[in-house]
């Protein structure tokens, strides 16, 4: 965690100013009316109660331990300047298994205080080693400023932390490997800059005696893959030095974090979980909008909605046997996800009810603070509960703003202060919020929405309660089957642990380019194999194949000039940029996964909610062309989708039934697209779209039903495809609940019968080369995933299937065939004969 740490880390409140201490943040206001009578005055507003469960987190008493002996006495008293009287138990524990050398991961909850764990070990022995040097990685430019900031101010003599990341000017940069003993940066730099340029930084690492990885449960997936082996890389370029640096990683709670940290690492990593750190108790409230009455089917579109956003089509049914495809591209980032533009609201939306809730506690004045999870539902939100409490009050509408990420760090730091400060009440966030800055002990958090993880959940969560103070927090959910799980099964939330952070350093994708960048840094030995772990010798031996590596007596050899081109986050291709062709100004960039579906020729692209139509995508250069222009239709691109199957790793045989994980290629391709009008979601023309098809080898897993089975369980051989697409758009929103993985990040496909399996099967894959873990993960908990799907689907109040049970707001097919009931009668057939 960042600076906010310091204010958790003192037992008693302070008074320093920049604090976020009870006594400093109530100076503002007086306290609020207690959680349990704003939550009975929150559910009485409307005609039915909205909430399914109240459950109550107790305080804490945090357990204060004294300096450890080893802390010199001058580090002592720079924390103490700062506000920091004792430690907490869990930093000291941790501080001091790090200090002694071993590697330690400490995961504890919002602001428990994470970052004294490192500071502590590290300056100590910056204090004590006048040459030693400390490397502290952080996922975002903003997260590595907030927590130079943290350390700058303990102005301690000889230590000259810097930040060394894209945005450091060159001329400083010298400065910075010759003289700074603290450097902050980001994997991406340590990838592209300071690995390439070791020889540079020899005299850094040759004394680096700490690498601290913060936040270390964002690198997971491929990206975390990826940030596993520059660890790699790291640890190889300092043993040429002849230093073994120690590792401090820093975790929001989670499952297993010395696994997870002794993956991303390869090192035995121990675990300090024990959250010694003070908390104010939590009322959470789970929350779901009611239903609206019948006749609204024709609601014009909520405001939230983003056109362009793929999907929907209800007018031309694929002929039986056709597979349904679902992408798994990623929405661009701002672009909302899961707030549905075409289909039909079943419920009123989670934006509007966010809003709603925003304006009451601020009408109360309570300091609220609600997650949203895109920009534009961020900026939504506050927009909504200002044009309400202006309604009520003139001129009240102005104590709620928005706040997303890419705002300025002096934006954010007022913003913080004005709500700190009681200026503000009410903030609509996207969850930059969860990456380090310093707001917690607010008196309400509202959640829109399920983050994707109980572990950002709790993230959220914790930015409730101050020390003494009970809070307040809800959860509203979306139309989305996961959330609407979540609401009806409680036990899914406060009965279950976090996730495990999964990612896979054995990947092969991830492995073999990894192995060239190390090769290009300096050649590779066969120790160097055993460093880079499984799968690590057949990749030298493909890129040996593949003419990149030459193997010689001293080892393997980079053997081209350049350096191999690797972006750790880059996935489905290189970003396309989106330039205005009147000014040549540049808007944005939409990863290439999504640029098919929202930068064809035609497609209306949104940005910071004007409107633009794309001219040209011009897939060479990597650039859409596009002009400003607001037609009144909206367009949906549609794609087809093939999948194959290229090996089965592992199954399971039950009888009419049959459960796979394999390798897999999907061959998908945007074919056309519709445009539709907005206000009454009329489909004007489908226009043909000529775009090249794409190909994706990835990990899947699969489920095959003999066909009698399913007409025994009553499902019409007609009713078969709809059947297993809803099954498997289910399944897809439901998989979160056993994966680290946004659905964004799956795909899936359905068929009556497929070529490979001769079944009706329902495919889910990982949207990423070589795979993930996720569709893995889908295997190992089979039979626990399908029984959440089949309880969200039964459960749902609607008929026929609405976006809480079995659409999807990315279906490449327009929700189309869908059968909610055969759905179900599907999903009985393979938990009846799937072994627990
Ligand atoms: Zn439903
Ligand atoms: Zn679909």
């Amino acid at each position: 965690m960042t600076t906010n740490d310091f204010s958790a880390a003192r037992p008693t409140p302070r008074h320093d100013p920049e604090s976020l201490s009870p006594a400093t943040v109530s100076a503002g206001h007086g306290p609020g009316p207690a959680p349990a009578d704003l939550l009975r005055r929150l559910r009485a507003r409307g005609a039915g109660d909205p909430v399914t469960h109240v459950e109550r987190v107790p305080a804490r008493a945090g357990v204060p331990a004294p300096w450890p002996s080893w802390a010199p006495a001058e580090l002592q008293a720079a924390f103490t300047r700062r506000g920091v009287v004792a430690p907490w138990q869990h930093q000291v524990q941790a501080a001091t298994l790090a200090y002694e050398g071993d590697h330690v991961v400490v995961a504890t909850g919002t602001a428990s205080g994470k970052s004294l764990a490192y500071q502590l070990p590290a300056l100590a022995t910056l204090l004590a080693d006048p040459r030693a040097t400390v490397l502290y990685l952080a996922p975002t430019k903003a997260l590595a400023a907030d927590q130079l900031r943290a350390v700058a101010a303990l102005e301690l003599e000889g230590v000259r932390p810097a930040c060394y990341d894209g945005d450091t000017p060159r001329a400083e940069r010298e400065w910075i490997r010759r003289h700074s003993r603290f450097v902050l940066t980001n994997p991406d730099m340590l990838h592209h800059g300071i690995l390439p340029g070791h020889a540079q930084w020899s005299g850094f690492l040759r004394r680096l005696a700490y690498v601290v990885i913060d936040e270390c449960h964002t690198y997971r997936g491929v990206f975390g893959s990826h940030v596993a082996h520059v660890l790699r890389r790291l640890r190889r370029q300092c043993a040429r030095f002849g230093a073994t640096p120690v590792f401090v990683l820093a975790s929001a709670t989670s499952g297993d974090p010395a696994t997870a940290a002794g993956r991303l690492t390869g090192l035995p990593v121990t675990a300090v979980t024990e959250d010694a750190s003070p908390r104010g108790g939590v009322t959470f409230a789970l929350w779901e909008p009611p239903l609206l009455p019948p006749d609204s089917g024709a609601t014009p579109p909520d405001s939230s909605s983003v056109p362009g956003q793929a999907t929907g089509d209800r007018s031309s049914a694929p002929a039986p046997g056709q597979a349904s495809g679902d992408h798994s591209s990623a929405p661009a980032p701002g672009q909302a996800t899961g707030d549905h533009d075409d289909l039909r609201q079943v419920r009123r939306s989670a934006l509007r009810e966010t809003a709603d809730l925003l304006a009451d506690t601020v009408a109360e004045g309570v300091r609220t603070l609600a997650f949203v999870r895109s920009r534009k539902g961020a900026e939504v939100v506050a927009a909504n509960a200002r044009r309400s409490l202006d309604d009520a009050v003139p001129g009240l509408g102005d104590r709620v703003a928005a706040y997303r990420g890419g705002y300025l760090r002096e934006e954010r730091r007022e913003l913080e202060r004005a709500l700190l400060h009681g200026d503000l009440l009410g903030l609509a966030s996207t969850n930059a919020l969860e990456l380090g800055v310093d707001l917690v002990g607010l008196d309400a958090v509202l959640i829109c929405g399920y983050p994707g993880t109980r572990a950002s959940l709790w993230q959220q969560a914790g930015r409730a309660g101050r020390s003494g103070q009970e809070a307040l927090a809800v959860l509203v959910a979306r139309d989305d089957p996961l959330d609407t799980y979540l609401v009806h099964h409680p036990e899914a939330i406060f009965g279950a642990p976090v996730e495990a952070t999964v990612l896979d350093p054995a990947n092969r994708y991830v492995l073999a380019p990894q192995l060239a960048c190390a090769a290009a840094e300096a050649p590779l030995t066969p120790a160097d194999l055993v460093l880079f772990g499984d799968g690590a010798k057949e990749a030298v031996d493909e890129l040996v194949a593949a003419g990149a590596l030459r193997q010689r007596p001293t080892g393997w050899y980079w053997r081209h000039r350049e350096r191999p081109e690797v972006d750790l986050r880059g996935e489905g291709g290189a970003p396309v940029c989106v330039v205005e062709s009147a000014t040549g100004r540049l808007l944005g960039t939409v990863d290439g996964g999504s640029s098919h579906f929202l930068l064809h020729p035609g497609a209306v692209y949104l940005h910071q909610g004007v409107s633009y139509v794309v001219d040209e995508l011009d897939l060479a250069d990597g650039c859409a062309l596009v002009h400003v222009e607001e037609p009144d239709w909206s367009t949906h691109a549609r794609d087809v989708t093939d999948l194959s199957v290229v090996s089965v790793r592992s199954y399971v045989d039950a009888g009419p039934v049959g459960m796979f994980l394999g390798e897999v290629d999907v061959t998908s391709q945007v074919v056309s697209y519709q445009r539709r009008r907005i206000a009454t979601g009329e489909v004007i023309d489908t226009r043909p779209l000529d775009l090249p098809a794409r190909e994706l080898r990835t990990v899947a897993v699969w489920f095959t039903l003999s066909p009698q089975s399913l007409a025994l369980a009553g499902v019409q051989s007609a009713d078969v495809p709809g059947a297993l697409h809803a099954a498997e758009h289910a399944a897809i929103g439901l998989l979160p609940l056993m994966a680290t993985c946004d659905r964004w990040d799956i795909g899936g496909l359905s068929t009556a019968v497929h070529a490979d399996t001769e079944a009706p099967t329902v495919f889910v894959y990982d949207g990423h080369p070589g795979g993930a873990g996720f569709a893995e993960r889908a295997y190992g908990t089979a039979s626990a995933w399908l029984r959440a799907t089949r309880d969200a689907i039964a459960e749902c109040g609607c008929e026929t299937g609405c976006p809480s049970c079995v659409q999807s707001p990315k279906c490449g097919n327009g929700n189309n065939p869908l059968s909610k009931p055969d759905a179900i009668r599907v999903l009985d057939v393979v938990l009846a004969n799937l072994p627990e």
